[in-house]
């Protein structure tokens, strides 16, 4: 059989391109570069796929680097998590890296600019540097101090390492051409002031470099042989270029630039802004929240890495924005779900069900496979008894031909064990019933032995036996927010179109072989959906979260 040939995408080419006009395949390295100022996302994901997919394709090396720039927002909590999800997702890189590990390499080269007249200290406000900075219609002012003397802004500069300017009073600018067409040539700022605490070099520096700055020289620095960022960086480009001109020799790998398009999902916001207010006003119970688009927060939901892989590569890399529909994600989760999950039954929505010609205090043991489709799941022994429990919309006391579940006088099967049929019903003053009255035909056990019932009925339910069955709270969770794109309204705060019903919390009864589920094994709970045992999980409170819910139920199968 001949294994499909999947295309390249189009950045799959670029790098193919490369290596036919000669790159050596020796000097492919690619690199993954988050900041470290909040969880990775389901966005990351897709950088984060395609970095490693090519590392792996041409067994090259991929770096994890941190653009650790901004001392303000970054953390070494976020370092952590950051860490824990790529490995989570099934990739090695080759080194751990920082951007603030190259500081005073940048400053080397920054003082080599100076002396090249290429860098000018600045003193103008940040408003002002705005003001002349012209439009894109419209060529930029040059700054005053544009053309002070080398001797001189190196003094400052000097000075501006020390301490000797307080934040927000002087930057370093690069001297390209306040007239050039690409606003990012105008005179962008190199090193900007700030008094704060960085996570790794402390209080060594008081002067950061900026992203522009350190990104392309960190690439070349390492040796990065493609880098691969999102198309917001497109207009950089040119300015990456000018950077590596300034440093780069000949015998050195010049990094390339190339730019695709942001995943985006839909009901979902993505920047990390955005989800950090999430996180800050509450709304989420923190990164890992299972409503979350993050890499920590589709785990505890109950994804796994594969799907995730899965879903970047069916919904590939694209060269202009778009967004992505979230039941595809949705999709990849059930579909691996559906081949690796054991299947056990739960009732969310418990009503009990008493069988009265079945023997008060007998029990039975009945042997039920963890996937009745295919090999290799197993099974287990699931109680059975006089009283049990059952989903509430499983029973009504008429219903038309369509209803293949419990009705009065008519017959359903239990899922592993009996026939039963529902003789009467017990309500309160309200209408609710309470209570469901059945019989059970004693020969209609299934099974696969000899003494197997082969007797079919429409229906077959799940339940669970009352007495034996374990209390589980089940968390059900809805999309977050009720707008396809809650941030692409001009007028609007994405937090207008926060879904106030995105998560239902339920007290249900689970079989009780999920008394040993450990913290995120993943299960079908059949009819139901997909779930997965929650990290808040104590030894007297089980705790699952809806993965997914599951459309398909036995009822509408059975019926073909
Ligand atoms: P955010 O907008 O969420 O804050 P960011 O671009 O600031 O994201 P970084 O940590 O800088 O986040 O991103 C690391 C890498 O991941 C970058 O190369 C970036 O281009 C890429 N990336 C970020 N968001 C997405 C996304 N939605 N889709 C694809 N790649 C992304
Ligand atoms: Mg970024």
């Amino acid at each position: 059989m001949n294994e499909e040939k999947k295309s390249l995408n189009f950045i799959e080419q670029i790098v193919a391109e490369d290596l036919k006009n000669g790159l050596d395949k020796n000097d492919l390295r690619f690199r993954f570069p988050p900041e470290p100022n909040g969880y990775l996302h389901i966005g990351h994901a897709a950088s984060i796929c395609l970095n490693f997919g090519l590392g792996l394709q041409h067994n090259a090396p991929v770096n994890l680097r941190f653009d650790d720039t901004n001392p303000a927002k970054e953390e070494q909590e976020y370092v952590d998590a950051i860490k824990k999800d790529v490995a989570w997702l099934g990739f090695e890189w080759d080194k751990e890296l920082y951007s603030s590990d190259y500081f005073q390499q940048l400053y080397d080269w920054t003082i080599e600019l100076i002396k090249k007249g290429k860098a000018y200290v600045d003193e103008q406000s940040s408003d002002e540097i705005r003001a002349q900075k012209g439009t894109p219609t419209e060529v930029g002012t040059d700054s005053p101090f544009r053309n002070r003397s080398v001797e001189e802004n190196l003094a400052l500069f000097e000075k501006m390492k020390n301490g000797d300017f307080d934040e927000g009073a002087v930057v370093l600018r690069a001297k390209i051409d306040m007239k050039h067409n690409n606003m990012h040539m105008r005179d962008p700022i190199l090193y900007r002031v700030l008094k704060k605490s960085h996570h790794r070099t402390g209080t060594d520096w008081c002067i950061f470099p900026m992203y522009d700055w350190t990104h392309g020289e960190s690439d070349y620095i390492e040796q990065i042989s493609h880098s691969f960022c999102t198309l917001e960086f497109k207009s950089h480009r040119e300015l990456y270029d000018w950077y590596l001109d300034q440093v780069v020799s000949s015998e050195n790998i010049r990094p390339k630039q190339r730019e695709f398009a942001r995943r985006n999902l839909s009901y979902t916001v993505m920047s990390k802004r955005k989800l950090l207010q999430l996180v800050e006003n509450g709304i989420v119970n923190g990164w890992d929240d299972p409503r979350m688009p993050t890499i920590s927060g589709l785990r505890r939901r109950g994804y796994t890495p594969e799907s995730i892989r899965n879903f970047s590569d069916v919904s590939g890399i694209a060269k202009r924005d778009s967004i992505t529909d979230v039941a595809l994600l949705e999709f990849c989760i059930k579909d691996h779900l559906n081949k690796t999950a054991p299947r056990v039954m739960a009732v969310l929505d418990p009503i009990k069900v008493i069988i009265s010609n079945y023997p008060e205090g007998k029990e039975e043991f009945l042997d039920a496979n963890y996937n009745d489709y295919e090999d290799g799941f197993g099974s287990r022994a699931v109680p059975f008894s006089r009283e049990i429990y059952i989903e509430r919309e499983d029973f009504r006391e008429e219903a038309n031909k369509k209803f293949f579940r419990l009705k009065l006088g008519k017959e359903v099967r239990l899922k592993n064990a009996y026939i039963i049929k529902a003789e009467g019903c017990i309500k309160e003053a309200d209408g609710k019933i309470t209570e469901i009255h059945c019989t059970y035909d004693p020969d209609s056990k299934s099974g696969s032995g000899s003494e197997a019932s082969k007797r079919k009925v429409k229906g077959t339910l799940h339940w669970v036996s009352a007495k034996h069955a374990i209390k589980a709270e089940v968390r059900l969770y809805d999309r977050l927010f009720s707008d396809e794109a809650p941030d692409g309204h001009k007028d609007k705060n994405f937090l207008e179109f926060v879904n106030p019903n995105s998560l239902d919390v339920v007290s249900a009864f689970v079989e009780p072989s999920l008394k040993t589920a450990k913290i995120g094994n993943r299960f079908q709970f059949q009819r139901k959906g997909y779930f997965c045992v929650d990290s808040d999980t104590t030894e007297e409170n089980l705790v699952f979260n809806r993965t997914v819910p599951l459309r398909d139920s036995w009822a509408k199968v059975e019926k073909k």
